[in-house]
């Protein structure tokens, strides 16, 4: 029997992180002494006092039978009183906070929801490609707002042809970015709510970094008057506490949208597993210290990079949150040829910008997810290459 995949998934773009996962193969098939910073998950392990209250958890067999889709009221008490004292918003735990199964399903399975065939999704490129994916799945089209340096990374709103924004139905945004590192300000957030209730836009931000930061708190995008009204924010324990593998996370925000999101999922899936909801009441009560300490890993590690690459001649932005590099491409190459060239000459792997989208193209990412030695390591190659 001949096997054939159905439309939507013969026409995905390949997974970037699978073409450069086979990069990586071969260099490591020939013996390279690789430094990959290429991918975006922390290296640090979680947090023991998390470790230790999953142990205690799985033991209970009540948490062993099916979740309830919307996940624990106690998981979700512990989101609002997070909010409220992370950010000072106030939210009902029992409708304006749905659990996920890391931020990532939620942010898939959105545009089922919302989307109908031909409807229009506006998606950041530079950007996440689980937004124009998740919204292609649903029969609509992304269009495309370039993040620009000349505009901080951010969506310039005026520049989106009317009748694009007319037939917009939900639109992405995310801040602290990935993969440019930029954050937003509330004046951004304010000008995206005046738009959304013009054109009446679901608004869904990605805040899946917010607790990545060197030096301002960044904001969310509910601490702004009005958006609770036009929009969700997703969230996940993942970057926060080192929590990639356990697949946790949360959306908060408009009950009718995370109704509808809700929908969607008590069809498709059932729920977190509530040994790992109750772990993560846990987390989210972690000490501020401990996070400190975790940020200063990340900041110390920060400054080696950007220092290096600067000295080397690069054109780097210096990240204020996240756990990410941007960096300019030097000039007469493309982004997919120059981390093909740094990796055969330095044996350093980082992700071509082209990676997350059209706009990315002339820019590299690199992660802060190895040791500080081995990001220094990676700097003296790299100083070595002539650009
Ligand atoms: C890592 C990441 C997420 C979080 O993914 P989880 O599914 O919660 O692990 C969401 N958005 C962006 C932009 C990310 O980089």
């Amino acid at each position: 029997m001949e096997i054939q995949f159905a439309e939507r998934i013969r026409t995905l773009p390949p997974y970037l992180f699978a073409a450069i996962d086979q990069m990586k193969r071969e260099a490591l098939s020939k013996g390279a002494q690789l430094i990959d910073l290429s991918i975006g998950d922390p290296d640090i392990p979680t947090p023991t006092h998390i470790i230790e209250a999953m142990k205690e958890a799985v033991e209970k067999p009540e948490h062993h039978r099916y979740p309830s889709y919307e996940g624990m009221l106690s998981y979700r008490e512990a989101v609002a009183r997070w909010y409220k004292r992370r950010f000072g918003v106030q939210l009902d735990p029992e409708r304006e906070v749905l659990s996920l199964i890391g931020s990532k399903e939620g942010i898939g399975h959105i545009p089922l929801a919302f989307i109908d065939p031909g409807d229009v999704v506006l998606v950041p490129s530079p950007g996440y490609p689980v937004y124009p994916v998740g919204t292609k799945f649903a029969g609509g089209i992304p269009y495309f707002m370039p993040l620009k340096k000349e505009n901080h990374f951010l969506p310039n709103l005026q520049e989106i042809p009317e009748d694009i924004c007319k037939r917009a139905k939900l639109m992405f945004i995310n801040y602290p970015n990935n993969p440019t590192s930029a954050c937003a300000t509330a004046e951004f957030f304010k000008e995206v709510i005046e738009f959304a209730q013009k054109y009446n836009i679901i608004v869904c931000h990605d805040a899946a970094y917010s607790e990545v930061y060197f030096e301002e708190k960044p904001i969310s995008f509910m601490e702004v008057e009005g958006a609770k009204e036009v929009g969700i924010e997703f969230h996940s324990l993942s970057k926060t506490y080192n929590m990639t593998g356990w697949r946790i996370g949360f959306a908060v925000g408009n009950k009718d949208i995370l109704a509808g999101l809700g929908k969607v999922k008590t069809n498709l899936d059932s729920g977190v597993f509530q040994a790992i909801q109750e772990a993560s009441i846990v987390a989210l009560n972690t000490e501020e210290s401990d996070l400190k300490e975790l940020r200063n890993i990340y900041k110390a590690r920060r400054d080696i990079l950007f220092e290096g690459l600067r000295k080397v001649g690069f054109e780097v932005e210096k990240p204020l949150a996240t756990f990410y590099l941007w960096t300019k491409v030097p000039r007469g190459t493309n982004s997919i040829d120059f981390v093909a060239k740094l990796l055969k000459e330095t044996e350093v792997l980082c992700t071509p910008g082209v990676g997350f989208g059209e706009h990315g193209e002339g820019y590299i990412r690199f992660a802060l997810t190895q040791s500080k030695e081995k990001i220094s390591e990676a700097v003296e190659r790299i100083g070595r290459l002539k650009l």
